[in-house]
């Protein structure tokens, strides 16, 4: 694929973010690396630059409105609009917490980030993303969203996270109500559901690297291609990178 596609992702100054960043700059893309920590984030830039990907750093707090504005800017200046997001910014929040006795604190910090993060982000880069060719959403969601999972209890052996898994659950459904409303406008939307990959989120638990175990389908759902949206793509079994 020989056109020059910008693509913003957030979180992408390590973990699954930073991996996917490199995978779409592989591609010759131009590359948003938003994030919070400015250090982590320079340090992921210039890495990016090393590796021959044309890389912006993007300051961004998912949770901050005016961080998301600012960023919406930065993104229309630097990479001259925007063609993909990819909105991978995300916590745990509340790992090995027991349901009753979670902080509500915890909660709201886990909701604000993984689900209003989302759509902060979205709406303030939907006005790029309308002149896009061929524009593409994707939300890393997670397999802890499936309720379906959730009370399979030979599924549902890992850390009790209880408001990472609802927050997924709820942004499968934010992705859907998205599709729906996004319809016929050629942006497709869609959610990536990882199972457990080793990164700092989890305290490094998982057996899979961020390669095997998300990026290939998070790269898959945002080429040009005609697509699903509104879909959700289980890692397992999805093209390799
Ligand atoms: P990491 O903790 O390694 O990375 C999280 C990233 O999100 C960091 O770059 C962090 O940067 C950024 N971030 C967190 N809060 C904010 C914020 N308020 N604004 C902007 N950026 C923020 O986690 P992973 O790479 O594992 O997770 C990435 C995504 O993948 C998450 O959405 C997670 O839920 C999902 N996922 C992970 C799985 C796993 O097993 N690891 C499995 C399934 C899904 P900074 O703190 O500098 O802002």
């Amino acid at each position: 694929m020989s056109e020059k596609r910008t693509a913003l992702v957030t979180g992408a100054n390590k973990g699954i973010g930073f991996e996917t960043a490199r995978g779409l700059g592989a591609l010759g893309w131009k590359i948003g690396v938003g994030a919070r920590d400015d250090q982590r984030r320079r340090e992921a830039v210039a890495r990016l630059r090393e590796e021959g990907v044309d890389a912006f750093e993007v300051p961004l707090d998912v949770t901050d409105t005016d961080s998301v504005m600012r960023a919406a800017e930065i993104v229309e200046r630097q990479g001259g609009g925007l063609d993909v997001l990819v909105n991978n910014a995300g916590i745990v929040g509340d790992l090995d917490q027991m349901p009753t006795s979670v902080d509500l604190d915890v909660f709201t910090g886990v909701l604000d980030t993984n689900v209003l993060g989302v759509v902060r982000v979205t709406n303030a880069m939907l006005p790029m993303l309308r002149r896009s060719p061929a524009p593409r959403i994707v939300n890393v969601s997670s397999s802890a969203g499936s309720l379906t999972r959730q009370q399979d209890p030979q599924e549902n052996t890992g850390p009790i996270a209880v408001a990472y898994s609802p927050s997924k659950t709820l942004l499968n459904a934010v992705t859907v109500q998205y599709a729906r409303e996004l319809e016929g406008s050629g942006i497709l939307i869609n959610a990536v559901c990882p199972g457990f990959v080793a990164t700092d989120l989890n305290g490094h638990r998982g057996t899979k690297t961020p390669q095997e175990g998300a990026v290939s389908s998070i790269r898959a759902a945002t080429l040009p291609d005609d697509g699903p949206t509104g879909t959700f793509f289980d890692v397992d079994g999805v093209v390799p990178w």
